[in-house]
């Protein structure tokens, strides 16, 4: 079965590399946070305990990636700045706001417990990202300067809707009350009815939160007098500024301007053609085959860490297809989704308006969302094995123009788990009868299928076509005629189910 055949389908795939100059920036922003704060009752309207899970999980982004020198953040956003000349995962944009938001997904609800001990996480959260390429040091002062003031005019507004709201009024009477109020009508309010000083309220509040590198010098040992030998290391700390654009608190952190770039003079309006191109968004061909597909990150040392038996761990393919129905679940323009190893390929309907066909929001949400159910469900599949670190994962959006086309990419990719789980069966096989992992690959090298097929079979008495078929051939999910949703591992799966089951009916 040579894979040659259906292998013409990666040319779909577009190049989405960020040329230098440009910096890179990330932003996330919870998808839905209106419902999940009020579900989770935050207090309104900040709750310091979910900012400081925010800062919290920013922080471990930044530990994460050296890359990512400064981030800044409020209410369920945050925004993070990669050092100029970054080559992160060679500057591919979908790789790079992919894997941030998942990863950060991840920490968000493997971190939910120490933060609400008392409080049960009642649904997954999700978060979408996108991403912002900044042509100059000029426009990240602008951009910055934007989300700051966006966090401040929110605030403001909140504290005095809030307010109103605690008072008696409902929340419509309130949004009238404050219809066109200037901010030192809001101020005044504030003083006068409730005798708030707005300056007074908490830094991280009116002003969000920065994580960013530092260097300190610690103490690492002492030498043979006693005298202290210090070293300067990295460190990530969260600090709070009323002006996070302006020169000063740039030069203060002296990481910023050595890994990013000088800061011109304060910048007083934000030119409206910056903002536009912060919001710029990559639309997806129209009238094709949306294919999101996921891919576990470093899923190789995750699976040693957490034991998976090898080559196949059933426990941990079942956790990602029943991640997989979830998906399906929530999202309804997906139709069919096809499983192996640690990815999953998720095909939407054809004529899909979902995120009116935005890239990075429907590869974001639907990657953030797997993470989370991933990391939530981990118990009921592994409930003696504890979760020893967040796991992640990519994603990437390729438009396919015709139901042929998309059934040779769901044949590319079966093809690949055929040639794959036949080759770590052997690999496994030789590795637990004593042979090394060297000894076993140079074993292999250059085999046919065939030869493997006997190897298995005279060395190990192993009939490769008996195993199991969900190893041998991956897994399908869909919508049956009754709604219902199906798994399935039967033979020749993809091909015949995908076409039974949606390509024929559109
Ligand atoms: P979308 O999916 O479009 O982002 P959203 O419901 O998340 O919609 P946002 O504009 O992102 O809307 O606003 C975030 C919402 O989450 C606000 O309503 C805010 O009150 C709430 N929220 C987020 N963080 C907190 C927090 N720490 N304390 C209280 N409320 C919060
Ligand atoms: P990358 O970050 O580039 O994706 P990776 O380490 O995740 O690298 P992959 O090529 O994606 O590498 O391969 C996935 C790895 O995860 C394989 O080494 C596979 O053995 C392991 N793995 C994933 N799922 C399972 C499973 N259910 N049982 C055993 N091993 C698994
Ligand atoms: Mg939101
Ligand atoms: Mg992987």
């Amino acid at each position: 079965m040579a894979n040659s055949k259906y292998e013409y389908v990666k040319s779909f795939e577009v190049e989405d590399e960020v040329m230098l100059p440009n910096l890179i920036v990330v932003r996330i922003d919870g998808c839905n946070f209106r419902r999940f704060s009020e579900v989770h009752e935050f207090e309104k309207p900040n709750d310091e305990i979910a900012l400081n899970l925010m800062n919290s999980c920013a922080t471990a982004v930044l530990e994460e990636y050296p890359d990512i020198v400064f981030s800044y953040g409020f209410n369920d956003e945050y925004s993070f700045v990669f050092k100029k000349e970054t080559k992160f995962y060679q500057r591919r944009a979908s790789k790079i706001l992919s894997l941030i938001v998942s990863f950060f997904t991840s920490v968000y609800v493997t971190k939910w417990k120490d933060f609400f001990p008392h409080k049960e996480l009642r649904f997954p959260p999700s978060f979408q990202s996108r991403f912002i390429c900044c042509a100059s040091m000029e426009v990240l002062q602008a951009y910055l300067a934007w989300r700051q003031n966006d966090c401040h005019v929110k605030n403001q507004y909140n504290t005095c809707l809030w307010m109103l709201i605690k008072c008696g009024k409902d929340e419509k009477e309130a949004q009238e009350i404050l219809k066109g109020t200037q901010k030192q009508e809001k101020n005044e309010m504030l003083f006068q009815q409730f005798g708030i000083n707005y300056k007074n309220l908490p830094n991280m509040f009116r002003q969000g939160s920065c994580v960013l590198k530092t260097e300190a010098e610690d103490i690492v040992k002492y030498d043979d007098n006693g005298t202290p030998v210090r070293r300067r290391r990295r460190k990530v700390i969260v600090v709070h500024s009323e002006n996070i654009a302006a020169r000063s608190f740039w030069n203060e952190h002296t990481c910023l301007p050595k890994e990013l770039g000088t800061f011109g003079e304060g910048i007083n309006k934000i030119k409206p053609e910056y903002v536009r191109s912060f919001q710029f968004e990559n639309k997806l061909l129209p009238s094709t085959w949306i294919v999101v597909r996921i891919d576990g990150c470093h899923f190789h040392r995750f699976s040693e860490v957490h034991e998976f038996e090898k080559p196949n761990d059933e426990q941990a393919l079942s956790l990602m297809n029943s991640c997989a129905v979830a998906v399906l679940e929530e999202f309804q323009d997906i139709v069919f989704a096809y499983g192996v190893s640690d990815e999953y390929s998720f095909v939407l309907k054809k004529d899909s308006q979902f995120y009116q066909r935005r890239a990075s929001e429907i590869v974001s949400v639907i990657v953030s969302f797997f993470s989370s159910m991933y990391v939530r469900k981990w118990r009921e599949f592994f409930p003696q094995r504890e979760l020893r670190y967040p796991p992640y994962f990519d994603g990437r959006a390729v438009c396919y123009p015709s139901s042929e086309i998309l059934q040779d990419y769901l044949a590319w990719r079966q093809v690949d788990c055929h040639i794959n789980n036949q080759y770590n069966t052997c690999f496994w096989m030789l590795v637990k009868s004593g042979k090394s992992k060297c000894e076993a690959q140079d074993y292999l090298k250059g085999t046919q299928a065939e030869k493997k097929n006997e190897l298995l079979k005279q060395q190990f008495g192993i009939d490769y076509s008996m195993l199991p078929i969900m190893f041998r051939q991956g897994t399908s999910v869909f919508w049956d005629k009754e709604e219902k949703i199906v798994v399935a591992n039967d033979g020749g799966a993809v091909g015949k189910s995908a076409e039974e089951n949606f390509c024929g009916t559109l």
